[in-house]
């Protein structure tokens, strides 16, 4: 990190210089290993409950969200966002006298100030203040009660593992040798790239590219699936694609990157594209090819911890690993690799580990959001997964071009999509595309939570004119086919006889 004043701050909080570990208790409640956001809500919570509690941190606290994740890519996407306001101001009968450009230098100097602002929350010295032994170094397993580090040995009568995931890597050849970026340096960067090839169209690589290539970057997007954002609604990821490309970024699809060689200081990317060959050359590589469950150096054995490389500590739906005494919460164990899902299996993991619990981590709505322009937000089930599990389901649009704010906003690019359970007004999921499809999602998961159905929303009083008004409008939709031909006849004969 380059050390300005906003990083120094940023690192007096998650990472005092001169920091003296304690003198370990003689055994704690609970150890929690990693304070990223599964160690820090676990640590807190239990601490706040009157738990004694270790938390142990090699790195920074506040883990990838607050130092290289969340928080500096979405302090990035603001600047961008305001970027493509200026850049289209004209349609909405702003004239801006000269052509809008970023200043790279000034959009990474607001985004430090910012992570840096936000950091005393997951400070060091706060969580001393709630009564947590603090450890900064490496956790390590000595056996099925005892963790170590730094020389100290923490005794613990539970413990848990959160010690998150990383970039996964991909064994290209002449990758390594010719240097790339991931998340954990690209918020460093000094100078931006003129040319930049982002490997991998899931959720972190289209928001970076959209970021980049409005800054200025050429940005080449390179997935190896046939669609970007694979997991998403195939609709929902079109709309992305042709934003992404109208941004001016130039996206392959179903293509394999064969090998990258350096050539100076540029890089040449070998590409595979349905049986042709393409070269593609830019100033760097960003790598966002997935993550990888930080497994490694943990001693997990000593602990009989089972585990997997690939998809991290193994745990049963109560976050229990094969050890009764260690739970896990968090990237490090999870298919659901968002900040707020480490936050509701911490949750979990305190209610388990600490008061013979039966929370269930399956039984969690896990919403998400990718945070591109405009964003791509679900909750619940897709179509095909539904199909897949033999579930009947119904599907209600709104498109946002007949959404009124949405039209007097200019933001019409997106739409509210919601499953049924065929025969109810019972949400199974949602897929939203909209500028702010996240911020909307919070209603239609709340009604799956509460079980409310569709029908319930359409009843709702939404205020006009807001883009919300898209969900009321598909509960108008899906109460409309409540109107069977019978109910009509019987309506028809009732206005008739009361004419
Ligand atoms: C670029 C990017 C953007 C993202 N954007 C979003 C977003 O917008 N919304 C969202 O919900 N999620 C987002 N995420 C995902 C989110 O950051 C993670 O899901 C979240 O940080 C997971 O928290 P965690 O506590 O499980 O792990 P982490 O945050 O990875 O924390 C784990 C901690 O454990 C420490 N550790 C590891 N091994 C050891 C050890 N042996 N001893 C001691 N400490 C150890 C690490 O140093 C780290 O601090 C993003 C991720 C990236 C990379």
């Amino acid at each position: 990190m380059p050390a300005d004043d906003h990083d120094k701050l940023l690192l007096e909080n998650v990472r005092p210089a001169g920091w003296q570990n304690p003198k370990p208790a003689e055994r704690y409640n609970l150890v929690v290993l990693g304070a990223g956001t599964a160690g820090l809500v676990t640590a807190a919570g239990a601490a706040g409950l009157g738990a004694k509690v270790a938390l142990v941190e090699r790195a920074e606290m506040g883990g990838d969200c607050l130092n290289v994740g969340c928080v500096p890519s979405k302090a990035l996407l603001r600047c961008a966002r305001a970027f493509a306001d200026v850049r289209d101001a004209a349609g909405f009968g702003v004239a801006v006298p000269q052509a809008a450009h970023v200043d790279f230098a000034a959009v990474m100097e607001r985004m430090r100030k910012l992570r840096a602002s936000l950091s005393p929350v997951d400070s060091a010295s706060r969580f001393r203040s709630l009564g947590v032994d603090v450890f900064f170094g490496d956790a390590r397993f000595s056996g099925s009660d005892a963790v170590e580090v730094g020389g100290k040995r923490l005794r613990f009568r539970k413990a848990v593992i959160a010690t998150g995931a990383r970039a996964a890597a991909l064994p290209i050849p002449g990758l390594a040798e010719s240097g790339y970026l991931t998340n954990e340096t690209v918020f460093s960067l000094a100078e931006l790239p003129r040319r930049l090839a982002v490997i991998g169209a899931g959720p972190i690589g289209c928001e970076l590219a959209q970021a980049f290539a409005r800054f200025g970057s050429r940005v080449t997007l390179l997935e190896v699936a046939p669609q970007i954002l694979i997991r998403e609604d195939p609709d929902a990821a079109a709309r992305i694609e042709r934003a992404l490309v109208d941004d001016g970024i130039t996206i392959f699809a179903g293509c394999k990157v064969k090998s990258i060689r350096r050539q100076h200081d540029e890089r040449v990317l070998e590409i595979e594209l349905k049986d042709r060959a393409l070269q593609v050359q830019a100033d760097a590589v960003l790598l966002g090819v997935g993550r990888a469950p930080n497994v490694e150096g943990l001693n997990l054995e000593a602990a009989g911890v089972a585990y997997d490389a690939q998809r991290g500590v193994q745990v049963n739906e109560l976050l229990q690993t094969t050890n009764p005494r260690v739970y896990a919460a968090g990237d490090v164990c999870s298919a659901f690799k968002f900040t707020h899902a480490a936050d509701a299996m911490a949750r979990v993991a305190i209610r388990n580990a600490l008061f013979f619990g039966r929370a269930k981590a399956s039984s969690l709505t896990i919403p998400w959001c990718t945070y591109t322009d405009p964003e791509i937000a679900h909750v619940g089930l897709y179509e095909k997964e539904a199909r897949e599990k033999g579930i009947d389901v119904v599907t209600f649009t709104q498109d946002l071009a007949e959404v009124d704010r949405a039209v007097l906003d200019g933001e019409t690019d997106g739409f509210v999509r919601v499953h049924l359970r065929k025969g109810s007004d019972e949400i199974l999921g949602a897929t939203i595309v909209a500028r702010h499809a996240g911020e909307m999602l919070g209603e239609i998961t709340l009604a799956m939570v509460a079980k409310i159905g569709l029908g319930k929303i359409a009843d709702t009083i939404h205020t006009y004119p807001t883009q919300a008004l898209a969900i009321k409008k598909v509960g108008d939709a899906y109460n409309r086919t409540r109107l069977t031909p019978r109910v009509k006849r019987l309506f028809e004969g009732w206005f008739k006889w009361t004419r």
